[in-house]
């Protein structure tokens, strides 16, 4: 069996890999789990500290090849590939020496006896990951998880697989074999993965609905899932914003992937006494940006990801055509074997609910108009979403009461979607739970534990 993967802009086929079943995904996991338990990589930091640079620069080597292979598997346009892979270098990198530094506490305990707590790799580690952004996704979280030490199993979406086939084929000769590899398949593959006795942690990115079944599967067994779900981003604009940044800041997120992000600003909900003029700059902007051959260097927005993908952005569209709150865009432009959809605004008083509190994932963009702070954050935290948000605003206590009042794991002021290797980042609510990134996502993948020694020191110490 085989799997086809399209250039998602032309409908051509542009590889096929193996497709993976029950069986085989369970003995790609035994596979890892022997090379957990039997070689030097759980023990040996500075081994990985040396696989994960060297990797980083046979990627960084391959960058053209893996961009391409990026830009025809998600359609997506050039630059987001570039930056994409920039970022997946960047997490390599920055998590090269993170297994050295892993660190645990010493104990004098209430009797006397020396108590040492040592953070272990977990084991095997599966990851499970979507198609929007395949190679950064899956390096955040691996990176992470190989300086701590544990192997890994990976699978790609069925739809996107070819530029993580291509990295982890590129992976040194000096990471031991089997120590990561990758299984292809849908969701029978994920649950094989989710369900397996051997597979200590998941890490999941994708739907909220999907990560619900994933942590269930892991719950069932006491494995840990690490989910980082789905967003609906908000921006709250001030009326004492710089509003030209606001917008910059918008307009630069909101229809990145074609809106098809966990991050991207898809609801604006700005004060009523600017909002005319934000609606307006938003308008033109929204207006001036070309859609179609994510290859054409002047293209600002790229393919669907699907037809189906498209049909279901444009359901929701034809409800704000139903209301009357479609402002602008939303057409389709199905293109050379390829779904694209212009970008949209929708904006009225209180559009319908489903619009402004589900996820889209396409470019779509919610405008509302708030009146005081108190309505702007219930209304920004009125999804069951909390991935990012962020307040534009020049009033620092403003900016430090929003932040505190969204209930959203990442609150920037003044930008938006800024993420760092150094900093950990996650959701909350249906967004997800644990954290990637920082030391909070090497310490994921580790399990604490107590070593007790007696010391033969009870009493008055001489
Ligand atoms: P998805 O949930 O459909 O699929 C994600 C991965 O899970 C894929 O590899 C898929 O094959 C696999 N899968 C599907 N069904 C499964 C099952 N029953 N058991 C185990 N695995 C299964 O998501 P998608 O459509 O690929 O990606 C879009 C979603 O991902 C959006 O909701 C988006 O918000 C989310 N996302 C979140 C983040 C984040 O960091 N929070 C980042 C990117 C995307």
């Amino acid at each position: 069996m085989a799997i086809d993967v399209i250039d998602k802009s032309t409908g051509v086929l542009v590889g096929t890999v193996p497709a993976d079943d029950a069986a085989s995904v369970a003995a790609t996991i035994d596979r890892a789990s022997t090379a957990f338990r039997t070689s030097a990589w759980r023990r040996d930091s500075r081994l990985r500290q040396d696989v994960l640079l060297r990797w980083a620069d046979s990627l960084e080597a391959a960058g053209g090849e893996l961009v391409e292979c990026l830009l025809a598997e998600t359609g997506k346009v050039r630059s987001e590939c570039e930056r994409e892979l920039a970022f997946t270098v960047d997490a390599l990198r920055f998590n090269a020496g993170m297994g050295r530094l892993v660190a645990g506490t010493a104990h004098e305990l209430s009797d006397g006896s020396a108590g040492h707590l040592i953070r272990e790799p977990i084991g095997v580690a599966a990851f499970i990951v979507p198609w929007n952004w395949p190679l950064f996704l899956l390096f955040r979280d691996l990176a992470p998880a190989l300086a701590a030490g544990v192997t890994a199993v990976i699978k790609p979406s069925p739809l996107t697989p070819l530029a993580t086939m291509r990295a982890v084929a590129l992976a040194p000769a000096e990471l031991p074999e089997s120590a990561i590899a990758v299984v292809n398949g849908g969701p029978e593959v994920g649950q094989a993965l989710a369900n397996h006795a051997d597979v200590a942690a998941v890490a999941f990115t994708g739907s909220t609905a999907v990560g619900r079944s994933v942590a269930v599967a892991a719950a069932q067994r006491f494995a840990r899932a690490m989910l980082e779900l789905g967003g609906k981003g908000a921006s709250i604009i001030f009326p004492d914003a710089d509003l030209d940044q606001a917008i910059d800041g918008v307009m630069g997120n909101a229809f990145i992937t074609a809106g098809q992000m966990c991050m991207a600003n898809t609801r604006v909900l700005v004060h009523r006494s600017v909002l005319p003029r934000v609606r307006e700059q938003l308008a033109e902007r929204v207006r001036s940006l070309r859609v179609g051959d994510p290859r054409d260097a002047s293209t600002d927005i790229g393919a669907i990801i699907s037809t189906t993908q498209a049909d279901r952005i444009q359901g929701y569209l034809d409800i704000a055509r139903s209301e009357g709150s479609l402002l602008l865009g939303g057409q389709r432009l199905d293109l050379d074997g390829g779904a694209f959809i212009q970008p949209a605004i929708v904006s009225g008083e209180r559009i319908d609910v489903r619009l402004r509190s589900e996820e889209i994932f396409g470019p779509v963009v919610t405008l509302e108009p708030f009146d005081d702070e108190s309505e702007a954050y219930a209304l920004a935290n009125d999804t069951e979403y909390g991935l990012a948000a962020a307040v534009w605003t020049n009033d620092v206590s403003i900016a430090w009461r929003a932040a505190r009042a969204l209930r959203f794991g990442t609150v920037w002021v003044n930008r938006y979607n800024r993420t760092f290797a150094e900093v950990p980042s996650g959701g909350m609510k249906s967004s997800g739970m644990g954290r990637t990134r920082g030391f909070e996502g090497v310490h994921e993948f580790t399990e604490l534990k107590h070593i007790n020694f007696e010391l033969g020191t009870r009493g008055d110490t001489p």
